[in-house]
């Protein structure tokens, strides 16, 4: 096909021929880069596919129940394969969790008692933790349930400060939280090795002591995972990258059968546990998700890489920056302003399959202490597997970016929020395109 008719393509969904230009000139020093996503995603695509045969998935897994769900042969068949992509000995995997913040909840609550301490060494936790925890007062918080919080703050420089996390480990320090992800932060995300480090110096202070690893948006993006290097939990959300854009809602918790016992008591009931929990005909979506998603996640991480490349030149400090390894599949793109963030969002609601003729507007949202503003225009509401950008009103008045079922929608939402950001004066293209 002629290039032409590429570019004509992309005016007619509203992208200028130099904007256009300038992505392909970003687009031409990626290909090194773009294979290396590629070679992760066949070999992430080959473990999950050696946990669906180990397991013999059939038909009858994709059956419909309904009810307390005893028995329930495709629910347990899944949450074996989950385990088995994940290396560990149990997973809790659910419809009827309704979150990642849900996922972490139950996670942290099943496994620490009154008097017991949480600790985070990574700084501060996801902003909707914080009332989960107690940080900022919430009915039903763990701090309400007499379980403390402590925290040891990254360096400057976003290492660990093993001296702070070593003197903030004592007696009562049941649980440790490590967020893989830097979320609404503008701090490196972990690699899964640097991730193993820190697990394994926390157990060496403390030989006893539980590791969750918040693992949202970092599935499939390396070949290990946070369970393969010492976690006693990994847990995420369903509506990103396991569920492969086709669950339509769900989080899981894989770890130890001691952990994931706790958590399926205090998900249902004591004695219940993982005995009930209808599926209610959503399998076949959660087995085809997790079968799609580690190529659904290659194609996000290519937006990712690609927006960075894109907006870095222009002047827009980018979170991690262009030529950094990618540890999740967010991008972080600070803009400087509310317009510029409102710019941005426009473009990649323009550039939905869902709802593109919308405008994105902030609002203020349960769980967030400033106003956020989002763009999506998804087929499954809230997904963010799917193209997406979000951010709360604050400085530095950063978007982060993620998502994209496919490379080329993902494409065409970064170049369309650069479109919005020229348009109105926001951002300058560079001279002799
Ligand atoms: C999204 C996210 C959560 C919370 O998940 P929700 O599904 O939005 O409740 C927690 N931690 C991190 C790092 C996340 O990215």
């Amino acid at each position: 096909m002629e290039q032409n008719k590429l570019e004509t393509m992309y005016q007619h969904l509203g992208v200028s021929p130099r904007v256009y230009a300038y992505g392909e000139a970003v687009l031409r020093a990626l290909a090194p880069r773009f294979a290396a996503i590629d070679q992760t995603a066949e070999y992430n695509q080959g473990k999950v596919l050696a946990a669906m045969q180990k397991n013999r998935v059939n038909a009858t897994h994709f059956a419909a129940t309904t009810g307390y769900g005893y028995d329930d042969a495709g629910r347990d068949n899944l949450e074996r394969v989950y385990a088995d992509v994940f290396h560990t000995e149990a997973a809790l995997v659910r419809p009827q969790i309704t979150c990642g913040t849900h996922a972490l909840a139950v996670a942290l609550s099943a496994n620490l008692l009154p008097g017991d301490e949480l600790l985070s060494p990574v700084g501060a936790p996801y902003d909707t933790l914080e009332e989960v925890i107690g940080i900022r007062e919430s009915q039903c918080s763990l701090k309400e349930y007499g379980v403390t919080y402590a925290q040891a703050d990254l360096r400057p420089d976003g290492s660990f400060d093993y001296d702070a996390i070593r003197s903030a480990i004592h007696e009562r320090t049941r649980l440790i939280t490590i967020q893989r992800s830097k979320g609404y932060a503008t701090r490196p995300s972990f690699s899964v090795d640097q991730i193993g480090e820190l697990i394994a110096f926390c157990k060496s202070v403390k030989p006893d002591v539980k590791v969750m690893v918040d693992n949202c948006y970092g599935e499939f993006v390396e070949p290990m995972e946070p369970s393969d290097v010492g976690a006693d939990m990994v847990v995420g959300s369903l509506i990103k990258n396991p569920g492969g854009g086709l669950a339509p809602i769900g989080g899981y918790i894989c770890g130890t059968e001691e952990c994931i016992r706790r958590c399926a008591y205090r998900l249902s009931a004591p004695g219940l546990g993982q005995e009930v929990g209808a599926n209610l005909g959503l399998m076949p979506a959660f087995y085809q998700g997790l079968f799609l998603s580690p190529t659904v996640v290659a194609g996000a991480l290519k937006g990712a890489v690609f927006a960075a490349n894109l907006y870095e030149p222009l002047g827009f400090p980018c979170v991690p920056g262009a030529a950094e390894p990618r540890h999740d599949i967010i991008q972080a793109v600070t803009l400087g302003s509310a317009e510029a963030m409102s710019a941005f969002c426009r473009g990649i609601q323009a550039a939905a399959p869902v709802d593109s003729y919308v405008t994105p507007e902030p609002w203020a949202m349960p769980g967030y202490d400033a106003e956020v503003i989002m763009a999506a225009g998804a087929f499954v509401q809230g997904s963010s597997i799917e193209l997406s950008a979000d951010g709360p009103i604050r400085p530095p008045y950063a978007v982060y970016f993620q998502g994209g079922l496919t490379w080329y929608h993902a494409k065409l939402g970064i170049l369309m929020s650069l479109q919005k950001l020229v348009d109105a004066g926001l951002a300058s293209l560079p001279e002799g395109l």
